[in-house]
């Protein structure tokens, strides 16, 4: 499935509900948002035909996100359920708060990895920072995935003033387990408006001082066979594992970006930060066949922004992170 500028879609990223179990600031305002109600949002049935179509268009990964993904009644039969589209990569970005209780079924039902948000690894930052306590269930849930064999990396937003002293110590913790970690330039997107990230060159040099010089990885070696998305990853002289970046806002990624987001509530999102997309819930409640269904996703793929609009007026997507799906 390409779009109009060539790029191939097929990399399904799934947000299951707007709900989270933590309040992270630069993502979900203190007092939480309108959460969607139970019609408004997609039946799992509904995801797992959109996927399926979608998969038959070329689609070969997806990601569960949110919200927080685990929140979701039910997390582990509709994986399942999805697994049972031949051939599908099955993953989930999840702040890792309730992986301990989840993590084995969670394999066992035919999810390959997961991605733990971990912006800190200090008890008081981490309160600071999501409002909840629960440092210590994040890191237990780490563990259970590691145990239960699914392939696990970290995600990192390292934000100026709150965590980016943390960087020695969020580094030396993955090292030590042996996960990738990788640092996401913090977005310009609802509530991150109102903080500074800090620029992937930044950190890169910071490392370099901490750990000698660095050499960018091949692709291949990284994913091997996996759907790839837009992370660069590094070797360090004197660090032993990869250390990865995102870097949307200083080394724009659009050119090569093969994703497209299906979101709580069912619209199809051609871009992360833009409105342009379709409302896939009304045309499937109408019940259309799945051959219309492809028909109005690959027109809707044709319309896919060349590249995102931070910073511009006009186009961009005014919700939360956490409405989004991040
Ligand atoms: N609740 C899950 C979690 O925290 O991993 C999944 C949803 S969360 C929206 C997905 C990712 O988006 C997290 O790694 C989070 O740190 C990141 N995120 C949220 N707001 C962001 C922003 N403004 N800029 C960059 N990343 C952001
Ligand atoms: Fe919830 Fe994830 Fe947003 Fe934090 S980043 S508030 S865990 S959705």
């Amino acid at each position: 499935m390409q779009d109009a500028y060539g790029r191939n879609i097929e990399y399904l990223r799934i947000s299951l509900t707007d709900k989270c179990n933590l309040r992270c600031r630069y993502c979900m305002p203190k007092d939480g948002i309108r959460v969607l109600s139970h019609e408004e949002i997609l039946t799992s049935g509904e995801i797992v035909r959109i996927a399926s179509v979608m998969h038959d268009m070329g689609v070969r990964k997806v990601r569960l996100t949110g919200g927080e993904p685990l929140v979701r009644r039910g997390i582990t039969d509709f994986v399942r359920e999805l697994a049972e589209i031949p051939d599908i990569s099955i993953a989930m970005t999840s702040n890792g708060v309730m992986l301990g209780e989840f993590a084995e079924e969670l394999k066992e039902a035919g999810l390959s990895s997961v991605n733990v948000s971990l912006d800190t690894l200090n008890e008081e930052t981490f309160i600071k920072l999501t409002g909840r306590d629960e440092l210590k269930s994040v890191l237990k849930g780490i563990d259970s995935a590691m145990d239960a064999g699914l392939k696990v990396k970290l995600n990192c937003v390292p934000i100026k003033g709150i965590n980016d002293d943390e960087i020695p110590e969020l580094t030396r913790y993955a090292g030590e387990h042996g996960i990738p970690l990788r640092f996401i330039e913090l977005m310009p997107i609802g509530c991150g408006v109102s903080y500074k990230g800090v620029p992937t060159d930044e950190l890169l040099k910071r490392l370099k001082k901490e750990y000698g010089e660095a050499k960018a990885v091949s692709l291949d070696k990284v994913m091997n066979g996996d759907v790839s998305g837009p992370v660069v990853y590094y070797e360090f002289e004197a660090y032993k594992g990869m250390i990865g970046f995102i870097s949307p806002i200083t080394h724009n990624f659009c050119d090569g970006c093969n994703r497209a987001r299906l979101t709580a509530e069912g619209f199809l999102k051609l871009c992360l930060y833009h409105s342009r997309g379709i409302d896939l819930k009304m045309a499937v409640r109408r019940g259309i066949t799945d051959n219309e269904l492809a028909k109005l996703i690959s027109e809707a793929i044709l319309n896919k922004p060349k590249s995102h609009s931070f910073g511009q007026e006009g186009d961009g997507d005014h919700r939360k992170m956490v409405q989004i799906g991040g």
